[in-house]
C-alpha cells in the first residue's frame, strides 16, 4: 500500500477527550472514528489488526476442537423470556420492536439462542460434548462508555459455549478452553493471567477472567507473583495434563477485587511476591451447569433418562484487544508503539528519503516494496514528500515493528533497517527478508 493512497487519517496532536493511551493512539492513528457515544467505526489500519486478533482466536479455538458458527445480532425477546433473563438483565439490554410490534433485542451475549439451537437438534448423549463459538457483534447498553472500544457499546466478542452430560465432562471442556485461552493470548505477545473470579448476573460457580496487568485496567488485581512463571507448554488436550495444568495456576492466590479478602491475601502469599495492581479483563470463562438447560428444557437421552446437559460459556473481548495490546505495548513517553508482528497492521514499512527534485530513491524504494510483495509481505511505503524525520515519527506512531530506511548513501548490500525501538542495522535484503520471515513464522 502507497501511503498517498491510503485511508490513514493521522492526526498531529493527542486528541484532548482521550483519557488513557490506547485511546489516544487509535484516535491519532486514526484506526477508529467515532461515530456516536460508545459507538465506533473501524478504519483500515485499526481492522486490520481487528482481523488479524480475530484469526487467532478462531484457530486456538479450531485447535481444541470447538465449530464456528455464526449467530445473528438481532434476537427475539421470548428464548430470554423462558431463561428469566429478559427482566433480570435490565437496561443494558437494548430492545427493539419491530412491524409486527414483537419485541426484539440486539444480543449482549448468547447462552439463550445457542441452547434454543442446541436442543432443537441434539437429543442423545452420544453426540455430547458439544463445544460450538462465534465472532459477532454485541450491544451493550454501558451506563458510561469510555475509554474508545475499551469500554464501548457495541463491540466484537468471540463468544463460545459447551454442552456436556456430568460435572466432569463439562469441567474437561472447560479446562480446553482455559488452555485454549493461554495459547491465544501468547500468540498476542500478552502475558493474561487467569483470576478466579465472580460469575456475576451470568450465574454459576466456576468462572476464571483473563487479566493483563495495565495501569489503566479497569479491574483491581492481588496475585502472587509467583504465578507468571507457571509454564502451560507441554500441555497435552487430555483431563488429566488440563487439570494438572489448573492446578499450577490455582495454587497462587490471584483474584480481582470482588473475590478479594485481605486476610486470605496476606495468609496464603508471602510479603514478597505480594503483588497489588490494576488490570486489563480481555476473556472471561464461566461454567455454571443447568441454570440455562434446565428453564429452557435442553436435555438429552442418557440411559432411558432426560438429563438436562451441563453448561459454560467463554468470551473473548476482540475489539478491546486491540486497546489492550496498545496498553501493554505503547511507550509514551517516547512515542514509539510496537506491534507483535502476528497483529500488526503491516509486516513492514519503507520509508523514502524524497526531495521535490529528486525521485531516485523513491525509485530504489519501490523495487524493494515490489521484492517484498513476491514474498508474500504486507508493507507499506511512505511515498509522500514529507521530510524523513517527521516520516520516522509518524511511523514510530504507527508502531509497524519494522522500518527499512532509504537515504542518501543508499547501498544494496547495507541497507538501513531498523526495529521501531531499536537502533538502526545495515545489511542485504535478503536478511531483512529472513528476519522478518522468522519472526513471523514463531
Ligand atoms: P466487564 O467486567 O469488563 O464489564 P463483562 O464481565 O461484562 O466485562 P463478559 O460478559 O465476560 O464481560 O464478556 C466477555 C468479554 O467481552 C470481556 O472479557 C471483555 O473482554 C469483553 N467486553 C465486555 N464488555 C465490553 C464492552 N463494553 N466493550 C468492549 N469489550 C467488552
Ligand atoms: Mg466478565
Amino acid at each position: 500500500m502507497f501511503f498517498s493512497k491510503s485511508f490513514i487519517p493521522i492526526l498531529k496532536n493527542n486528541p484532548t477527550e482521550a483519557k488513557i493511551k490506547s485511546h489516544q493512539l487509535m484516535l491519532r492513528t486514526g484506526m477508529i472514528k467515532q461515530s456516536s457515544a460508545g459507538i465506533y467505526s473501524w478504519l483500515p489500519l485499526g481492522f486490520k489488526v481487528m482481523k488479524k486478533i480475530e484469526q487467532i482466536v478462531r484457530e486456538e479455538q479450531n485447535r481444541v476442537g470447538v465449530q464456528e458458527i455464526l449467530m445473528p445480532t438481532i434476537q427475539s425477546s421470548e428464548i430470554w423470556k423462558e431463561s428469566g433473563r429478559y427482566d433480570d438483565y435490565g437496561e443494558e439490554m437494548l430492545r427493539i420492536k419491530d412491524r409486527q410490534n414483537r419485541e426484539m433485542l440486539y444480543g449482549p451475549t448468547n447462552e439463550e439462542l445457542v441452547t434454543e439451537i442446541f436442543r432443537s437438534s441434539i437429543k442423545s448423549y452420544k453426540s455430547l460434548p458439544q463445544l460450538l463459538y462465534h465472532i459477532q457483534w454485541k450491544f451493550r447498553d454501558e451506563l458510561r462508555p469510555r475509554f474508545g472500544i475499551m469500554r464501548c457499546r457495541e463491540f466484537y466478542m468471540k463468544d463460545a459455549y459447551s454442552f456436556d452430560i456430568s460435572d466432569e465432562e463439562a469441567i474437561y471442556s472447560y479446562n480446553k478452553f482455559f488452555i485454549s485461552y493461554l495459547n491465544t493470548f501468547k500468540r498476542m505477545e500478552l502475558s493474561a493471567i487467569p483470576m478466579a473470579a465472580d460469575t456475576g448476573p451470568i450465574g454459576g460457580n466456576l468462572s476464571h477472567e483473563f487479566i493483563i496487568l495495565a495501569d489503566t485496567g479497569e479491574s483491581k488485581i492481588f496475585t502472587d507473583k509467583r504465578i507468571f512463571e507457571v509454564d502451560s507448554s507441554n500441555t497435552l488436550l487430555e483431563k488429566n495434563s488440563l487439570s494438572k495444568l489448573r492446578e499450577n495456576y490455582e495454587k497462587y492466590y490471584s483474584v480481582t477485587d470482588e473475590k478479594f479478602n485481605n486476610n486470605e491475601f496476606e495468609k496464603n502469599v508471602p510479603k514478597d511476591y505480594r503483588l497489588q495492581t490494576k488490570g486489563i479483563e480481555v476473556g472471561h470463562i464461566f461454567y455454571f451447569g443447568d441454570k440455562y438447560s434446565k428453564p429452557m428444557k435442553a436435555s438429552v437421552d442418557y440411559n432411558g433418562k432426560k438429563e438436562f446437559v451441563k453448561m459454560g460459556s467463554y468470551g473473548i473481548g476482540v475489539s478491546r484487544l486491540v486497546g489492550a495490546i496498545i496498553e501493554a505495548k505503547y511507550d509514551d513517553k517516547n512515542e514509539i508503539m510496537k506491534w507483535p508482528i502476528s497483529v500488526s497492521p503491516y509486516d513492514c514499512c519503507i520509508l523514502p528519503i524524497i526531495s521535490k527534485n529528486d525521485n531516485s530513491n523513491l525509485d530504489k524504494a519501490i523495487n524493494i516494496y515490489k521484492n517484498l510483495k513476491k514474498l508474500d509481505l504486507d508493507v507499506l511505503i511512505d511515498d509522500t514528500d514529507e521530510n524523513i524525520s517527521s516520516k520516522i515519527k509518524k511511523f514510530n506512531l504507527l508502531g509497524i515493528p519494522y522500518q527499512i530506511i532509504i537515504g542518501k548513501n543508499f547501498n544494496e548490500q547495507k541497507i538501513e533497517f531498523k526495529e521501531v525501538d531499536k537502533q538502526p542495522i545495515f545489511i542485504p535484503l535478503e536478511e531483512i527478508t529472513k528476519i522478518i520471515k522468522s519472526k513471523k513464522s514463531n
